[in-house]
């Protein structure tokens, strides 16, 4: 089934790839940073032992 959290992950980081995957030091579970498929900037990171989410800003994005 699809998860909640997979699409809380839509939601708040939107496309991605997994970037490192390492041990929540909260749960123990999978906590996952991602990576943007285009920039390969990291744009977040989640854990869904922790049902956590969470973006990384960059104030470097100037589109004119
Ligand atoms: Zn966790």
């Amino acid at each position: 089934m699809q998860s909640d959290f997979n699409q809380l992950l839509d939601n708040v980081i939107g496309p991605r790839l997994i970037f490192h995957v390492m041990e929540c030091y909260i749960c123990g579970y999978d906590e996952i940073y991602y990576q943007h498929p285009d920039t390969q900037e990291q744009i977040g990171h989640a854990c869904e032992g922790c049902n956590y989410v969470k973006t990384f800003s960059f104030q470097n994005e100037h589109s004119s």
